[in-house]
């Protein structure tokens, strides 16, 4: 690398800049405190990508194509935000003795230095576009962390804890998780994190609080959809036929078969169809097998008859009274008030509160 060099000089030396140009591109960093690079293309002097052919032809470093490379998320979040997108370094590899950055500005010798002191490595540079090195940076580190998902699913349980809630929905999009609740019937927004956060950090939040779930997910075109039914009560014991309703499906003893997927280390497996002996959890449908646990919301209000008395073994909810169901302090904002339940009840009493 020509290390005597700036842009500046380079630019002069290419007479794409004139030096008067240049002094007022220092004067203009100075104020503003951007790079001389950025600072000449704010003024209008050069465009972006004539600076990145000049530096790709003068320096030795290799110039990468940034589509092209796998980005190591773990390893950007190594490092402060304010190095990185501030002097617009993507750290892309890392060894035992080395790392391996991408720079739009090979002459960044500061930078580099600071980078060489935090690893104690020696630093590999390759020079990319700045726009997109600054894109991808920042589209990482937006990205949540997990220590705050759990927060945020613990108090969720805790919340929907002594309501009809028994399934949690997280849905990914445009940079933000929505996360919404539903049960007895009742969908409702529970929060919407700014932050982008992938189905894989929230399964590892799961994962840390030990909870195992039922679970579905859909591929969105510009995101996820995860949809999952926590087993959270060890003492409910499950007494077949049943619907439940209660936010935490009882734990099966023993073997059991779902038409769900699903997360943990119990005995359960995915079957499409009841089997015979063994306790069937059924979400997809109303199912008649005598061993079978239903979820409230796939009783059949429509034939009611067929099915008679059920046992509901759950929350019942009703339309607070304080606030008609807007939500308020004595509902938990939820805007219903939940009675528990754990009886036969006819299906048509049920289907009277959808
Ligand atoms: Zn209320």
């Amino acid at each position: 690398m020509n290390k005597r060099k700036n842009i500046g000089s380079l630019l002069l030396d290419y007479k794409m800049i004139t030096e008067a140009d240049l002094d007022e591109a220092l004067e203009f960093q100075k104020e503003n405190g951007v790079k001389l690079g950025q600072a000449l293309v704010q003024l209008g002097k050069v465009k972006q990508d004539e600076i990145d052919y000049i530096l790709s032809r003068q320096v030795d470093e290799p110039f990468i194509i940034l589509d092209d490379i796998n980005i190591d998320t773990t390893l950007i979040r190594k490092y402060s935000s304010e190095l990185l997108v501030n002097n617009r370094i993507l750290p892309i590899y890392e060894s035992d003795e080395s790392i391996t950055i991408v720079t739009d500005d090979p002459f960044n010798l500061k930078a580099f230095e600071k980078m060489r002191e935090i690893t104690k490595k020696s630093v590999n540079l390759t020079v990319s576009h700045g726009e997109k090195i600054e894109r991808i940076l920042k589209s990482v580190l937006s990205e949540g962390n997990k220590n705050k998902l759990v927060n945020i699913l613990d108090k969720l349980i805790k919340d929907i804890s002594n309501t009809s809630f028994y399934r949690l929905d997280f849905c990914g999009h445009s940079g933000v998780l929505e996360i919404n609740i539903f049960g007895f019937n009742l969908l409702q927004n529970y929060t919407v994190l700014a932050e982008k956060y992938s189905q894989y950090q929230i399964m590892q939040a799961l994962e840390e609080m030990d909870i195992h779930y039922f679970y579905n997910q859909y591929h969105l075109e510009n995101g996820f959809f995860f949809q999952i039914y926590p087993l959270i009560s060890e003492s409910a014991k499950i007494e077949v036929p049943v619907v439940l309703g209660s936010f935490g499906l009882g734990k099966a003893e023993g073997a059991a078969f779902t038409d769900l997927d699903f997360h943990g280390s119990e005995m359960i497996f995915r079957s499409d169809l009841p089997v015979k002996g063994y306790l069937y959890y059924s979400f997809n449908s109303f199912c008649y097998y005598e061993n079978s646990v239903n979820i409230v919301d796939n009783v059949p209000v429509n034939s009611a008859d067929d099915a008679g008395e059920i046992l509901y073994t759950g929350y019942i909810p009703s339309k607070c009274g304080s606030c008609d169901g807007e939500g308020c302090s004595k509902c938990n904002n939820f805007g219903y008030r939940f009675e528990k339940l754990n009886d036969n009840i006819k299906i048509s009493d049920i289907s009277a509160n959808f």
